[in-house]
């Protein structure tokens, strides 16, 4: 069923809170954003708001301060970008909550934008307290989402703060529904999903679903290392989810049963040290050497990957195949991301990392989505009710 959007209701005169992921990447200490694609993808219902004169008041969480203030993840670099992006002035909270913040709501014009101080430096926020989703709740009279990248996570801002406003999507939010649900119908096959990156407590559980509905599943970069541990090989100090080496075994054999390719690397580069310069060798992933960290998946590991991807009409992919910040590990990420902007198919890209890495190569007008939701069009695509899409309105 079709959810309401902003478009869909009566915004003029009203305090909107607009729940955005501006989960930004801010470089410590100059606060200077490196990729400003997240705050890019919201504007859209922020102008929608403001030229049809809502009051907007706007809240995201940056980073994983767990329930404190870190000053490297304040809300007012982007605050600055996104003013600079609107050519209008945005104000900003220096909280998510509270009086201070009441009274700043209670000046705004019809059109204003405000900013609210990062709602994860209050701990009730991802536990959904009751009584937070409330206070953020009497600061407005319409809640709005466009964080579809959140829409996974029970958190209070996301399902808690839904109970007590009407509830809309934005047209972000829309739009990443609208692509994923086509996908989820009625997707072009062969269909394979590619995998990696570091969430693997999030995403191994994942791939259990997403095994019964794809053709083939492909895992690298830190995920494939608890895989090949799984498998009883060497892995060295590589990063390894150590509580989901069972399921990732069971993994491993209900792809045998069910006849599903699951592909791992088979060479992988491995690093003495994860820092720029270290001095890397190319190694097959059986014969890992035990003092090392595998930062990146090898070149035959490449090849062997983008020939199963040449195949497919639909590809979804998730997470860097390698610790993708350090040039020198980024070759597997990049390559991947070149050979899909090249194929005449489907390609879904999400996940943060991943995606950053597609814009800043350029290539994200080549793929057919990049999506601004990770682990959120991975659990839609294997047709989970997301918590925070559930909470808004339906169409009729
Ligand atoms: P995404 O943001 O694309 O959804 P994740 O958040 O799961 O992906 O993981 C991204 C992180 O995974 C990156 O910071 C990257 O450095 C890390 N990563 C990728 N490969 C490895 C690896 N082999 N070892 C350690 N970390 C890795
Ligand atoms: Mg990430």
């Amino acid at each position: 069923m079709p959810k309401k959007t902003v478009e869909d209701i009566d915004v003029k005169g009203k305090r909107v809170l607009l729940r955005v992921d501006f989960n930004v990447p801010i470089t410590e200490n100059s606060g200077v954003i490196s990729d400003d694609s997240r705050i890019r993808a919201s504007l859209p219902t922020i102008k929608y708001l403001v030229d049809h004169k809502a009051k907007v008041i706007i809240c995201s969480h940056v980073g994983r301060p767990a329930g404190k203030v870190v000053e490297n993840l304040r809300m007012a670099p982007t605050a600055r970008r996104l003013s600079e992006l609107m050519g209008l002035p945005v104000s900003m909270a220096s909280d998510c909550i509270g009086q201070e913040v009441e009274s700043k709501i209670g000046a705004l014009k019809e059109g204003d934008v405000l900013i609210l101080e990062n709602l994860r430096f209050h701990p009730e926020e991802e536990a959904n307290d009751a009584d937070f989703a409330q206070k953020l709740a009497r600061l407005a009279d319409i809640y709005v989402d466009d964080a579809f990248s959140t829409a996974h996570r029970n958190h209070a801002s996301i399902v808690g703060v839904a109970k007590y406003l009407p509830a809309v999507a934005g047209l972000l939010m829309e739009k990443e529904l609208k692509v994923m649900g086509k996908l989820l119908h009625n997707p072009e096959r062969p269909w394979a999903c590619l995998i990696g990156g570091a969430k693997g407590s999030d995403k191994i559980g994942l791939l259990q679903n997403m095994l019964k509905k794809v053709d083939m599943l492909l895992v690298g970069g830190g995920m494939a290392a608890t895989f090949l541990k799984a498998q009883g090989y060497e892995v060295g100090h590589s990063l390894v989810d150590d509580d989901q080496l069972d399921l990732a075994r069971k993994l491993l054999q209900e792809a045998k049963d069910w006849k599903v390719p699951f592909l791992l690397p088979v060479d992988a580069l491995v690093a003495q040290e994860i820092k720029a310069g270290a001095s890397t060798r190319v190694v097959p992933t059986t014969s890992i050497p035990a003092g090392s960290h595998i930062v990146d998946i090898g070149p035959q590991s490449i090849e062997l990957f983008c020939s199963k991807l040449g195949r497919c009409r639909t590809i979804i992919w998730n997470g860097p195949m390698g610790i993708c910040e350090i040039p020198q590990f980024a070759q597997g990420t990049r390559s991947i991301a070149r050979f899909l902007s090249t194929r005449n198919a489907t390609t879904i890209i999400g996940g943060g990392s991943s995606a950053e890495v597609v814009q800043a190569m350029g290539l994200a007008d080549k793929m057919t989505h990049v999506s601004t939701g990770g682990g959120a069009s991975l659990k839609f695509l294997e047709g989970i009710t997301l918590p925070g899409v559930e909470v808004l309105l339906d169409k009729k």
